[in-house]
């Protein structure tokens, strides 16, 4: 069975971006491969992110994960730092690092500028902490967003690099998990390409219904097709992308028909995208209610989870130390 390792950056609230386009693949993914889940609060560090709000972040994706469908039985669900093997493996590839191309990272080079009063060595060994995890696990396969491609096939460097020095075949060449149907890219609400955290225009798998309505029903349209067959503008053919991921798919042709005839009332379209989105939300949110209130199970979850993702790690580790001269 393949192995697959997936992190997020505990940064905030899940959207239903997340949700339809990365989360509800990792749902169906558990049962066909051996799959390990971190929740990666040593990456978040980077951005020196207040201890509290950290903290409360990681609980609150982990129960986002979990009311969302991943299930502890048949995943290895964990945080990051509960499996400290990481860190050392970090380390140990980092001395097979070279300054040269961690600085031309393309997303080394994009944070930098970002945030230029905080260049710190965290950001630089970035793509070596992201291999550690992946490496930690051997794992064959990665689901990774297009953004994160150069960080894979960086991997793919240290895992080859480390193999040939030490005359091994320890690390495989981990490759993008392919997901079969095309990944959804899910777009916002305001007209614009992206639902995303950083764009401020995210529906949350925590937004009770009310919410849910009054964002949708505010999203960007236009004045409405004139012509039979006119051309769909980006804001509406939004709100169709969306109806794709959470309608059935009569509704979402019975709203396209009435587009291509001038028939469409926009108002209706944005109560039924409404109503769709709300019923597939409604049952996560209640979860996440449900599983919050029982900090006594979220504790056997992690503690579970940290002890499985440990055992896999020092599985690794042994034959690291050993291939490297360490005792
Ligand atoms: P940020 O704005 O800080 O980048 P984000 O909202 O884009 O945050 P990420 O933490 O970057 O969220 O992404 C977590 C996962 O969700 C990744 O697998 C990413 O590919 C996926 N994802 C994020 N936004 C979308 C979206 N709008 N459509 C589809 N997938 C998404
Ligand atoms: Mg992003």
């Amino acid at each position: 069975m393949e192995t697959v390792v997936s992190g997020i950056r505990p940064t905030g609230q899940l959207h239903i971006g997340n949700y339809f386009g990365a989360l509800r693949n990792f749902i169906k993914m558990q049962y066909d491969a051996r799959c390990l889940f971190f929740i990666a609060d040593y990456h978040a560090l980077t951005t020196h992110p207040d201890p509290k709000s950290l903290r409360e972040n990681v609980r609150s994706v982990l129960v986002e994960y979990l009311a969302a469908g991943l299930d502890p039985n048949v995943a290895t669900i964990y945080v990051q730092s509960d499996v400290p093997q990481v860190a050392e493996l970090q380390l140990l590839l980092s001395m097979h690092a070279y300054l040269g191309e961690l600085e031309r990272t393309p997303s080394f080079k994009e944070k930098a500028r970002k945030q230029p009063d905080n260049v710190n060595a965290g950001l630089l060994c970035y793509p070596v902490l992201m291999a550690a995890d992946i490496l930690l696990h051997r794992a064959d396969k990665v689901p990774v967003g297009k953004d994160q491609g150069q960080h894979l096939e960086m991997t793919r460097v240290f895992a080859r690099r480390f193999n040939t020095i030490y005359n091994t075949d320890l690390f495989p060449e981990s490759q993008a998990y392919n997901f079969g149907a095309e990944l959804t890219k899910i777009p916002g609400l305001d007209g614009s390409g992206k639902m995303g955290k950083s764009e401020g225009n995210c529906l949350f798998l925590r937004d009770t219904d009310d919410v849910i309505r009054k964002k949708v029903m505010r999203a960007t349209t236009d004045t409405g097709p004139t012509l039979p067959d006119s051309p769909v503008s980006e804001p509406v053919e939004n709100l169709f992308t969306i109806m794709k991921s959470v309608s059935a798919p009569e509704t979402l042709s019975q709203f396209q028909k009435a587009y291509a005839d001038c028939s469409i009332r926009y108002g209706d379209l944005k109560k039924q995208l409404a109503e769709d989105i709300v019923a597939s939300v409604a049952p996560i949110r209640e979860r996440i209610l449900e599983i919050e209130s029982n900090p006594e199970y979220l504790k056997q979850v992690l503690g579970d989870g940290a002890a499985a993702a440990r055992r896999s790690a020092d599985e690794t580790m042994c034959r690291v130390r050993e291939l490297m001269g360490l005792c």
